[in-house]
């Protein structure tokens, strides 16, 4: 029973061909996941009404005890979660987070650095399109050629020359571990503040299957959607008092007004969900996820950036196939698999064609793939990428056919919201 299908029949149809969708199709975009009843429920309840401008204790607004209930719940667990000091849980989302703290510890002008958009850096670390790039000095820096791995001896005599304030890293097509310690002394060594915005891979290291960044970074932030499985949302962490003190500011009322308490009380929910055994196995099964994915597709001719991954996503180079970013991202929705184009290091294709496509396995394995069923997604692609190899942009519309039959069935012994 949907009081939303009497009220608003067009905004229910809507919905419903979403919830068909999520059902019927392989979903490896590697920043979503598929979130619990329970974090569906949170979000979706009467918390949407309610303004809490302020922080647990010091509110704006009467009526706000439960408010201060679910955020204090929500900034508890992320501390357990995440064994820190500290943690704001008001960003409306990963950009708010980043650009809280850049409020909090920086003024426009300085000089900031990050990991360049097509080395597998996010935009609010300093791309020229973004606000961190237009009101900052940002500079960039990259990855090797040969290793495609962050070039370390290059962050750091960039470092010394630029000396920035402020030096972040993480990414969003970034598939190896960073080493922290490393950007711990390059930071010290010019006396620059260092973030890690683990916004990517916050799941992993909650679920002790990755590095964690607490101990080496000044401040963490990240979103609370991809792998970490929650709402849509951001969060600023630190262990550092005059820091947090500063970022509470920025957040509110340096950046946002009401904090989103519905999205709040999902947070609280999704990371109680993190703190349980099962989540620590599903980390590790996300990871030797997308191993598999990436070594299967190597195996069927395409080429994988830096050679593999440590994490939940993989970069799949598609040069040796002849076969664009664009024109397999397409040709795969057609098959009923999802993912999206992204460019490689270096790549000589512009951003709306790309050579490359990103996959992750944070959903599938949440519907409960495991290596058998990865591998069989990695031959389906590759069936899929060889009719593009082959017939070119048009690709081989049986071969595209008889994937999406095959994915149905795979999706059809892995349900998700049954009662949807
Ligand atoms: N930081 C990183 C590393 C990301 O990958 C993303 C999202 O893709 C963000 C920040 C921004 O998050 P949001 O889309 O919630 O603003």
């Amino acid at each position: 029973t949907s009081s939303l299908a009497d009220a608003d029949p067009a905004v229910f149809a809507g919905v419903q061909h979403e919830v068909a969708r999520e059902k019927k199709q392989i979903e490896l975009i590697a920043s979503e996941n598929i979130v619990s009843k329970a974090v569906l429920e949170a979000q979706g309840s009467v918390f949407t009404n309610k303004y809490a401008e302020g922080y647990p204790g010091k509110r704006y607004y009467q009526g706000c005890a439960p408010s201060d209930e679910v955020e204090q719940l929500a900034i508890d667990r992320a501390k357990q979660l995440f064994g820190c000091g500290f943690a704001n849980v008001q960003p409306h989302s990963g950009a708010q987070a980043n650009g809280a703290v850049m409020l909090a510890l920086t003024k426009p002008g300085d000089t900031i650095m990050g990991l360049s958009l097509d080395a597998g850096g996010h935009l609010t670390h300093g791309a020229r399109a973004a606000m961190s790039g237009k009101w900052f000095n940002a500079v960039q820096y990259g990855v090797t050629a040969d290793t495609h791995l962050i070039d370390y001896d290059a962050v750091e005599a960039m470092a010394k020359e630029h000396k920035p304030k402020l030096i972040i890293t993480g990414g969003s097509a970034y598939p190896r571990h960073i080493d922290f310690a490393r950007f711990r002394k390059i930071a010290d060594e010019v006396g620059a503040l260092f973030m890690v915005d683990m916004a990517h891979f916050a799941g992993l290291v909650a679920g002790g299957v990755h590095p964690t960044p607490f101990g080496h970074a000044d401040i963490v932030t990240t979103t609370t959607h991809k792998t970490l499985r929650g709402p849509r949302g951001g969060m600023v962490m630190t262990d550092d008092e005059a820091i947090a003190k500063k970022i509470n500011s920025a957040v509110f009322p340096g950046l946002q007004g009401g904090p989103l308490m519905h999205v709040i009380a999902a947070k609280a929910v999704a990371f109680g969900e993190a703190l349980t055994p099962e989540f620590k196995a599903y980390a590790a099964a996300v990871v030797e996820n997308a191993k598999v994915l990436a070594a299967t597709l190597k195996a069927r001719g395409a080429e994988v950036v830096s050679g593999g991954t440590d994490t939940h996503l993989a970069l799949i180079d598609l040069t040796p196939l002849k076969v664009t970013g664009r024109d397999a991202d397409e040709a795969l929705e057609r098959a009923g698999i999802t993912c999206n184009k992204n460019g490689i290091p270096f790549d000589p294709l512009p951003p709306v064609k790309t050579s490359g496509i990103r996959v992750g396995s944070p959903a599938g394995t949440t519907r409960g793939f495991g290596t058998e069923e990865f591998k069989e997604i990695g031959n389906m692609i590759a069936d899929v990428l060889d009719g593009l190899s082959k017939n070119g942009e048009q690709g081989d519309a049986q071969v595209e056919m008889a994937v999406r039959a095959r994915v149905e069935a795979l999706c059809d012994r892995f349900p998700i919201y049954p009662e949807l």
